[in-house]
This record gives structure tokens, C-alpha cells and sequence, in this order.
């Protein structure tokens, strides 16, 4: 599966935002556990579409895709240096595809703040600082053995250390490794293998209370400000009150969130964003029996969409019958979509799009 690790600094909501998601996923439906481990949630992810195309073939069963979701608390200033149990949280992330990083933006006197008063600049900076000192650690230590095994003359060594001053560089200025594009496959291949912290990609979560959910505040405006000078994107939740929705049953959430005058609870925007944050995309297989949804990375071609279904759809792949969803709607029924045309037949090159709706083709 894929994981979101969630990091930010004690006290900022991330346990909160961590157990909404969980009890939330307990509470769907097809879900006979969640947690694997106490930080692990496995979370389904909420797609209209799914629900839209269950619907139209009456379905029996309906089934969302998932993601994990990993709770990483314990990051702290001086994580990086620490020998047991910060070194211990870093190596969680390593783990993780990509980060959740949670920033208090909400003002609560009965809630301590690590360090006193809300500041996301500083706060982010504490938690990007840790994960920047963490991988200079490794980009150094790598370094030292490929300058050592440069002297003798090799090229290929010669241009890895070269590539490690460069990371160097970039972190010793207090730059994300992200930041570095590796330029060939063997910068590309370096690091995937450095498994650095500073590579995943990060979603910045702001924290607020209820009453600032509409208008935001200026906290939330600075964590904007930071999110945009690294690309990232930034996603607003009032992690309190998605605590306390994920504990209604259907009818009351609808109730609550009609008054609260949200369209969907923010963790359903949470999970997709994170979802969109690791490159996955979705298609369905459509049926009576089972209506399904299924996660692949953006770029996956036919034959690999299949083997998520079973190895034996990957080995014996002969085609892919394709209808879109917007089209799978429009006509009503795959049979429809067959007779006007609008079911493609696809081959082994046929990179999947999001929201394809597919019946393979395999010989066994
Ligand atoms: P963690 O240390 O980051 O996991 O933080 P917690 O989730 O344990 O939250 C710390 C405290 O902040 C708890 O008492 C939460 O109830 C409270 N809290 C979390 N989110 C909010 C919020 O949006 N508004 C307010 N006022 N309190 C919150």
C-alpha cells in the first residue's frame, strides 16, 4: 500500500487529525479492521465516482481503494541529533511516500505550545530543519565512501561524489533535497537509494478552529506564503470538529455538516489530496457482483493496472475494454457505451487515465 506518514510539532492536532481518520474508516462500510498497528490506519478513499457507478449497476458490493496513513509523533528540535528514540521517528518517515505536515494555525490558551506562541514560519522550519540535518547526515556519510573509492580514478565514482556536493550544498543551505534534479539515471538511482526524508513530497495541513474555517486567519495565510515558495500545496482542516464528526453516524454527519455549511467533511479533502500528493490515479471495474475501485500510479500501462487485480490479468494480459466515466454515465450501461462506440479495446501499451472503466481480457 502506499503511506502518508503525518509529522508536525507536539501539540498541533496530529493524534486528533490521525484518530478522525481512523474512526472515520471504521465507521464505513467493507471495513472489518483499520489498524494494523496503533499508529497505522488503512483509510478508504472517498470517490463520488465509485458511488455514482455502484449505483447505476445496482451493485451487491461497493469497494473504495485505501491508503495508510501513519501517525509519527515525537518530532522535536534536536530529533536529528538524537541517538535513541529521534533517530527512531526519522527512521518512521523513511518508510513513508510521502508527508503530511500538520501546522497548529489555531489559538487555544489551555493548549501549550512547544515553544510559546503560534508561529507556522518557525514551527515549519523546526520540523524541515530536523528532517535537513537528518539527510546531510546521510548525503556525508555516503559521500565519504564514494570520495574514498573515487581515488581510484573511476568516472563513475568520480561523478557520484560530485553529485553528493551537490545534495551537500543544497542542504547545507538549508534547502530540501527535493530542490536537486538529478540530471541522469545514476543521480536518479542515488537517490532512491540515500532514501533521503527531504525528497517525499510534503502537504501542508493547517490546523484551525471552526469559527476560522471559512475566512482562515492570518497563521493560515504565512503557511500559505511557505507552501507556495516550495511548491507544495496546502490543504485547511479544523481537526477538532473532524474528530468529533467521525464519531456520528451517517444521517447525523449529514446534519452537522449542513449546519456547519460543508459540502463534505475536510478529511475527505485530507485523503485526496494526499492521494493526488503520491501520484495515484483510479479506475474501476464495474459489475453487479462487485464494483471496485483501484489504485494505480499515474503513468501505469495496461497490463500493470491488471496485475493489481491478479498477477495471472498481468502474465495472460490480451487487451483492456476501456470506457471512460464521464462516458460509462452518460450512457447508463457498459452495453450502451458498447454500441455507440465508446468502449475502446486497448493493447499492452495503453497508459491507463484516470477513471477508466475496464473489463480485461486474459487467457489464462
Ligand atoms: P499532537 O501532539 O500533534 O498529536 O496533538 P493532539 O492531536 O494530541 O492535540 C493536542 C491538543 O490540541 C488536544 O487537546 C486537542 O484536543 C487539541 N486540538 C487539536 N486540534 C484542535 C483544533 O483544531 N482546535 C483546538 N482548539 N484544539 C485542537
Amino acid at each position: 500500500g502506499f503511506r502518508c506518514g503525518i509529522v508536525g510539532l507536539p501539540n498541533v492536532g496530529k493524534s486528533t487529525i490521525f484518530n478522525a481518520l481512523t474512526a472515520a474508516a471504521i465507521a464505513a462500510e467493507n471495513y472489518p479492521f483499520c489498524t494494523i498497528e496503533p499508529n497505522v490506519g488503512i483509510v478508504p478513499v472517498p470517490d463520488a465516482r465509485l458511488d455514482q457507478l455502484a449505483e447505476l449497476v445496482k451493485t451487491r458490493n461497493k469497494v473504495a481503494t485505501q491508503m495508510e496513513f501513519v501517525d509519527i509523533a515525537g518530532l522535536v528540535k534536536g530529533a536529528s541529533q538524537g541517538e535513541g528514540l529521534g533517530n527512531q521517528f526519522l527512521g518512521h518517515i523513511r518508510q513513508v511516500d510521502a508527508i503530511l505536515h500538520v501546522v497548529r494555525c489555531f489559538e487555544d490558551d489551555n493548549i501549550v505550545h512547544v515553544d510559546g506562541s503560534i508561529d507556522p514560519l518557525r514551527d515549519v522550519e523546526v520540523i524541515t530543519t530536523e528532517l535537513i540535518l537528518a539527510d546531510l547526515e546521510t548525503v556525508e556519510k555516503r559521500l565519504a565512501k564514494s570520495r574514498n573509492q573515487a581515488k581510484s580514478g573511476d568516472k563513475r565514482l568520480l561523478a557520484e561524489a560530485a553529485f553528493l556536493e551537490r545534495l551537500q550544498a543544497t542542504l547545507d543551505q538549508g534547502k530540501p533535497a527535493r530542490t536537486v534534479f538529478p540530471d541522469n539515471d545514476q543521480q536518479r538511482d542515488l537517490v532512491r537509494d540515500l532514501c533521503l526524508l527531504t525528497t517525499k513530497p510534503v502537504l501542508y495541513v493547517a490546523n484551525v478552529d471552526e469559527g476560522d474555517l471559512a475566512t482562515g486567519n492570518r497563521h493560515v495565510e504565512q503557511l500559505g506564503k511557505v507552501a507556495a515558495e516550495e511548491g507544495a500545496s496546502m490543504v485547511m482542516i479544523a481537526g477538532a470538529i473532524e474528530q468529533e464528526l467521525s464519531l456520528l453516524d451517517r444521517e447525523e454527519q449529514r446534519e452537522f455538516l449542513a449546519e456547519m455549511g460543508m459540502e463534505e467533511p475536510g478529511l475527505h479533502r485530507l485523503i485526496k489530496a494526499g492521494y493526488a500528493l503520491l501520484g495515484l490515479i483510479t479506475f474501476f471495474t464495474v459489475g453487479e457482483k462487485e464494483t471496485k475501485a483501484w489504485t494505480i500510479k499515474k503513468g501505469t500501462k495496461a497490463p500493470g493496472a491488471a496485475g493489481k487485480i491478479h498477477s495471472d490479468f498481468e502474465r495472460g494480459f490480451i487487451r483492456a475494454e476501456v470506457i471512460a466515466y464521464d462516458d460509462y454515465i452518460a450512457c447508463g450501461s457498459e452495453t450502451v457505451a458498447r454500441d455507440k462506440g465508446l468502449m475502446r479495446s486497448e493493447g499492452k501499451e495503453y497508459v491507463v487515465a484516470d477513471g477508466d472503466c475496464i473489463l480485461f481480457r486474459f487467457n489464462v
